[in-house]
């Protein structure tokens, strides 16, 4: 099990012989791997933690003031815009959204479950539906020749 004992018992809770939190490469840190192959439309797992109110690194939003902390698994998802996971924060599932193989990385998209990201960034996931650069999906980016600019949608 990923997560410590004082979490309690789900089946679904991710065990460490299908998920690994592992160190991906310098540019991404962390990712979340697995070790077994998952089909199209499987609960791959329940996600669990610490409900916070504010955002920080490593969570993932519940609701517009609820946070999940999970520094154990979801919390280290990381981020494309083409992902083969889907979150669902209210059921806190997390679904495969193609046939996975093993030894896959997995992939949400920020933006599914976060109005404002802890911190924009630029993205080189190599999807050909690429946004360039990340954020919330209440945050509204126009790169000029340099910095984002940060327009907040009303
Ligand atoms: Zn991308």
């Amino acid at each position: 099990m990923l997560y410590p004992a004082s979490f309690g018992h789900d089946p679904l809770f991710p065990k460490t012989s299908d998920f690994g939190v592992v160190d991906k490469d310098e540019a991404s840190g962390k990712g979340v791997i697995c070790y077994r192959a998952f089909r199209r439309g499987e609960i791959i797992a329940q996600m669990s933690g610490e409900v916070i109110d504010v955002i920080r690194q490593h969570t993932l939003q519940i609701s517009p003031d609820k946070h999940l902390y999970d520094p154990y698994f979801s919390g280290y998802f990381l981020h494309s815009c083409e992902p083969n996971i889907s979150l669902d924060m209210k059921n806190m599932t997390v679904t495969a959204l193609q046939d996975i193989p093993e030894n896959s990385y997995l992939y949400m998209d920020y933006a599914e479950t976060e109005d404002y990201l802890f911190k924009q960034f630029p993205c080189s996931c190599g999807s050909r539906y690429c946004r360039g650069w990340i954020g919330g999906k209440k945050e509204q980016m126009s790169v000029i020749s340099g910095p984002a600019v940060l327009t907040v949608n009303q």
